[in-house]
């Protein structure tokens, strides 16, 4: 669970297979209790006491930069660095597999002919495949944990 601003963060998480939900607007109780079987990531020496106070498991991280965050919690947590793909990065929602034909009037025609292993998010409607752009995430990647 993180902070609306730790958006960029839950996104890379995600691509790594993790259940990751951003809470939007104030964090009160009654919104935090709700999710008490989460761990709370947030960069708020405020919200740390908060959190005590209501004995919710949380990581209080550095106000870095957010590949220095994601080097943390991929050790805190002994993540395992890979991309999972499994997980829409928008919503957070798990991909179902899907025929091109499927969705072939939401996608570039490039993508229609070269495009493989398409999955659809059964939330948003976002449409993903494997591709080129996966060697930059995974480069991207690889960049990040090298300086943990
Ligand atoms: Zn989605």
């Amino acid at each position: 669970m993180l902070e609306a601003d730790l958006h960029r963060l839950a996104q890379w998480l995600r691509l790594l297979g993790q259940d990751v939900l951003l809470l939007k607007g104030p964090i009160n109780k009654a919104e935090v209790i709700k999710h008490y079987d989460r761990v709370f990531i947030t960069t708020s020496k405020k919200l740390e006491g908060h959190f005590k106070a209501w004995g919710i498991s949380y990581l209080l991280l550095p106000k870095d930069e957010w590949k220095a965050q994601l080097c943390l919690i991929v050790k805190h947590f002994r993540i395992e660095p890979a991309l999972k793909l499994n997980r829409c990065y928008h919503c957070n929602s798990e991909l179902n597999p899907v025929d091109r034909e499927e969705v072939k009037d939401r996608i570039p025609p490039a993508v229609y002919i070269f495009g493989q292993d398409f999955t659809l998010c059964p939330n948003c409607g976002k449409v993903y495949w494997k591709g080129s752009h996966h060697d930059a995430l995974r480069q991207t990647l690889k960049e990040i944990l090298a300086c943990c």
